[in-house]
């Protein structure tokens, strides 16, 4: 999906021999997501990577400039991936691309056999006997398509999230979903499922697009299918994580902080350029340039999340420690590196002359005002919920990012660097006229 680049990009690969690849565009949203992704890579939630990965962050983050750069670490239950394969025994043999979903419990040795029982949607698991599938393998269906505001993720996201345990409680000794995602490459996209309290993990993994159509063809032919599954992965408690915090301090220490989010974490099967290394990179360029004019009035503090992929550890760790602490407002970077299409506020009545100041300033980049139902984003959620925090988000637009996400192909040859420079454009002009109001910025009731 290398379909859009930036005109300078193209006249300058135009100039050289250079590859795209090798070509930095030297803003500092495109070095930190270049840098992060080539010198560390995958960063998963707990491991030695990640723990490379706040050490970079450390040092990137004062090499920059920000002051009181700290890592505030936690512990978390990760996921570590094993062998993961899947081949279609009956009626047609196939090998499947596969991958394990976050939290799967392991197949044992040589594998899950087992009869491949096909749902359409979860609503159809949902709807099966108790205890009809016992011994059997679920396969879950759904018909995710593309939108601009990723608002598919939710609904058809609960077939990853929920349906292993709704498969489980049915007696499933295995579930297979389709990959929730909306390119037809032949890869699967992981993600973490959450289980409900005390049930025993079965194994659990997604396959491909194409592999899900295989499967879904075949099952209209009525014919009983069958599956061997090796999904060799398994939780792992007690790892490491933590998240890395820096501040611009503002001229006036009294009054409550910015904070500003993007997680540090990524999954293992790619460089999580898009998820979340751009993030990282936008909020971090965009707080200063938001500075350039002059130090602004109040802090503004940046939060790389730990941990985010498997289960918004990073988001609870940060709200247990800051919870007494108030904060001004919170806005979150998560959604790839694509350009900024709307704005959105969570603010009271009282604030709506600063809305429409800030509505203002970006509609001379094009971008539209939406409802006024900001949700701020997973890192930012705890701390948001619990002090009753204003947001903003500037959404961007996710109609290539569920081709990308949780995928091998989240790498930084996916990232625009126009785009990202307009994400980090948007975001500093928000964030010079928040960091410069005086005035108490409240929540919409
Ligand atoms: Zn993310």
């Amino acid at each position: 999906m290398r379909t859009l680049f930036c005109a300078a990009a193209l006249s300058a690969l135009a100039l050289t021999t250079a590859s795209f690849a090798e070509m930095p565009s030297g803003g500092t949203a495109w070095n930190i997501t270049a840098d992060l992704t080539t010198e560390i890579g995958a960063r998963p939630a707990g491991s030695a990577q990640e723990a490379k990965a706040r050490d970079w962050a450390v040092a990137r983050l004062t090499a920059l400039g920000f002051q009181k750069v700290r890592i505030e670490p936690f512990t978390v239950t990760g996921f570590v991936r094993g062998a993961e394969t899947a081949e279609l025994t009956a009626p047609y043999q196939h090998r499947l691309h596969i991958t394990a979903l976050g939290y799967s419990g392991p197949t044992s040795k040589g594998g899950l056999s087992g009869e491949l029982v096909y749902f359409p949607s979860l609503e159809a698991l949902r709807a099966a006997p108790e205890g009809s599938l016992r011994g059997k393998i679920a396969f879950i269906d759904h018909a995710m398509t593309r939108t601009q505001d990723g608002s598919a993720y939710g609904p058809y996201g609960n077939a990853r999230r929920q349906g292993p345990g709704v498969a489980a409680g049915k007696g499933a000794a295995g579930v297979v979903i389709r990959s929730i995602g909306t390119a037809h490459q032949r890869n699967p996209h992981t993600g973490a499922i959450s289980w409900p309290d005390g049930m025993k993990p079965i194994p659990a993994g997604a396959v491909s697009l194409p592999d899900a159509d295989l499967i879904a063809r075949i099952a209209r032919t009525d014919k009983p299918m069958s599956i061997n599954l090796v999904l060799e992965g398994k939780a792992q408690p007690d790892m490491p994580s933590g998240n890395v915090i820096a501040e611009l301090p503002g001229r006036d220490p009294s009054l409550p902080p910015v904070l500003i989010a993007c997680h540090l974490d990524s999954w293992d099967l790619a460089t999580g350029a898009f998820d979340d290394a751009a993030g990282c990179g936008v909020i971090t360029a965009a707080a200063l340039r938001a500075q350039e004019k002059g130090q602004a009035l109040r802090t503004i503090r940046v939060l790389w999340a730990g941990s985010e992929e498997i289960g918004v550890f990073g988001g609870a760790a940060y709200a247990k420690a800051h919870r007494d602490e108030p904060h001004a407002l919170a806005m979150e970077s998560d959604f790839g590196a694509d350009r900024v299409w709307r704005v959105q506020f969570r603010f009271a009545a009282a604030n709506k002359p600063l809305q429409d100041r800030i509505a203002a300033a970006l509609a001379q980049m094009g971008i539209a005002v939406g409802p006024n139902r900001a949700n701020g984003g997973a890192d930012v959620g705890a701390i948001t919920a619990f002090q009753k925090l204003a947001v903003i988000d500037l959404d961007q637009d996710g109609t290539r990012y569920f081709d990308l996400h949780h995928t091998p192909d989240d790498t930084l040859d996916k990232i625009d660097p126009s785009q990202l420079e307009q994400n980090v454009a948007a975001w500093a002009i928000v964030l010079e006229i928040i960091a410069n109001e005086a005035e108490a910025i409240l929540p919409a009731d």
